[in-house]
């Protein structure tokens, strides 16, 4: 076994699902950060666990021909991309990978008959996110603004995240300086002391249309005016300044409150031919290119003809609900978060539709009752958060018998999961695309078509 310490030159095998490079030493994995599958190096060990390790790549000896120089200068120190030392379609292969893995080891699928197609990539996959959301901090008696050193809560700055949106990016900056010579304080997690704690940009893919967010400390905003009117004079395409006050010692982001400070409660944007109204606490999704190409793939999976019954369970603000609701005869859309709700109405009737109904609760007890007075639905699509479907909610799809179960997942494992639930419940999953939302990250997002035996 490894001890600590100790240098072993090894072949890398595998990649984990965190992007890490994974060897083994005497039939016991070894984990090291940057390595690839086909790299042979020298690695100390730094951790030893039960039955595996975790080490530090020393050199590398042979190189992956998949290996490219990261093109971000600050990969190393800000952690939020995994991935940047592969290549672009060795990242799209991997995350195919990761999936196949998955579905075969905890979905115990039979990848004979269940198609794992090709990871869905992007043409440029770089400035894609729409939003930025940094902790402020201060270094010699200035603002930082940018993120986290990895394991550990120093700020770094950073002037420009190459998997960000430039325009997020400018305002971010601009708006640190012009807060820096009002003389704004930053927020102290140590002391809980100061005011400014994060800025947060939403950008309109389409529209153009911009959201800043101050999260503060307290509720009062010194200079408001002022500063206001010289942030609005420098960029005309912020339509919306909010304050959210966070008072509370706590990694969480927003607090409760939220007062408008300029302009509108939101933002607007389009994915395909629908508008959504944007507010600053509700989800949505961070690349809305690949958020296209997702729901697309959703709606085709659904094989709506117009005159189906769907439920959306974890609709968020109502986006694939309103995508499917173009197509279906009547949506109805299920969402644990109130506000998300109130704004998938407002979402709807944006757009003039008037076949999709919203619910607040949590999907594992609305659709349960729902089933129970009697609704039924031919199609249900589901895109829960990273610790997948409830067992009660998966009981209620294998007790009503839909036609076709589309899901939409962020966490393969649990989709696994989920899967051999509902093979054993009676259906039969079709076909499983990965599209990648997250270019550079280790995250991997995939849609698959569930239908009943
Ligand atoms: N389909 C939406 C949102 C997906 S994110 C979109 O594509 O934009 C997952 C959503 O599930 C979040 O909005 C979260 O608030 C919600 N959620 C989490 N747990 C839930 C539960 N038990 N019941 C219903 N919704 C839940």
């Amino acid at each position: 076994m490894y001890k600590k310490n100790e240098y072993y030159n090894v072949q890398f095998e595998d990649l984990t699902h965190d992007g890490a490079g994974v060897a083994k030493v005497d039939g016991f994995p070894i984990f090291v950060q940057g390595a690839l599958p086909d790299e042979k190096g020298k690695i100390k060990v730094i951790k030893v666990k039960k039955g595996f390790a975790f080490g530090r790549l020393m050199e590398l000896t042979e190189q992956s021909k998949e290996r490219q120089d990261a093109p971000c200068p600050i990969y190393k120190q800000c952690g939020g991309c995994q991935l940047q030392h592969l290549s672009y379609q060795g990242q799209l292969d991997y995350k195919q990978k990761q999936v196949k893995d998955v579905l075969k080891r905890i979905g115990k699928l039979d990848l004979e008959k269940v198609k794992v197609h090709p990871t869905l990539g992007m043409e440029d996959p770089w400035n894609y996110r729409n939003k930025a959301q940094v902790p402020v901090g201060e270094r010699e008696g200035g603002l930082v603004a940018g993120f986290y050193q990895q394991r550990s809560h120093e700020i770094i700055n950073m002037e420009r995240c190459l998997i960000q949106q430039a325009e997020n990016d400018h305002v971010v900056q601009a708006v640190k300086e012009i807060c820096e010579r009002f003389g704004i304080k930053a927020y102290d997690e140590k002391k809980h002391k100061g005011w400014l704690r994060h800025i947060i940009v939403r950008y309109g893919y389409v529209s153009g249309q911009m959201m800043l967010v101050f999260v503060t400390k307290t509720s009062d905003f010194p200079h408001t005016k002022a500063l206001l009117q010289e942030i609005t004079s420098q960029f005309s395409m912020i339509r919306s300044i909010v304050q959210n006050v966070n008072s509370k010692r706590t990694n969480v982001i927003f607090g409760e409150e939220t007062n408008v400070l300029f302009g509108s409660e939101y933002i607007y944007d389009k994915i395909g031919d629908i508008e959504f109204a944007i507010s600053a606490r509700s989800f949505y999704q961070v690349n809305p290119e690949q958020t296209r190409v997702l729901y697309d793939k959703a709606l085709e999976y659904a094989e709506l003809t117009g005159e189906e019954s769907v439920i959306d369970a974890y609709c968020g603000i109502g986006t694939i609900s309103l995508f499917l609701a173009q197509k279906a005869k009547q949506v109805f859309g299920v969402e644990i978060v109130p506000e998300a709700i109130e704004d998938a109405k407002r979402n709807a009737e944006l757009n003039g539709m008037s076949n999709a109904e919203f619910a607040v609760g949590q999907a594992e007890e609305v659709i349960p009752t729902w089933y129970k007075e009697g609704n039924k639905a031919e199609v249900i699509v589901v895109d829960p958060p990273r610790k997948g479907c409830d067992e009660a909610l998966l009981q209620t799809i294998i007790d009503m018998k839909p036609k076709r179960v589309v899901y939409v997942s962020c966490n393969p494992s649990t989709l696994a999961r989920d899967l051999h639930i509902l093979e054993q419940g009676g259906f039969e999953t079709k076909e499983v695309q990965p599209v990648d939302m997250f270019p550079h990250t280790s995250h991997v997002e995939t849609v698959a078509l569930i239908e009943l035996k």
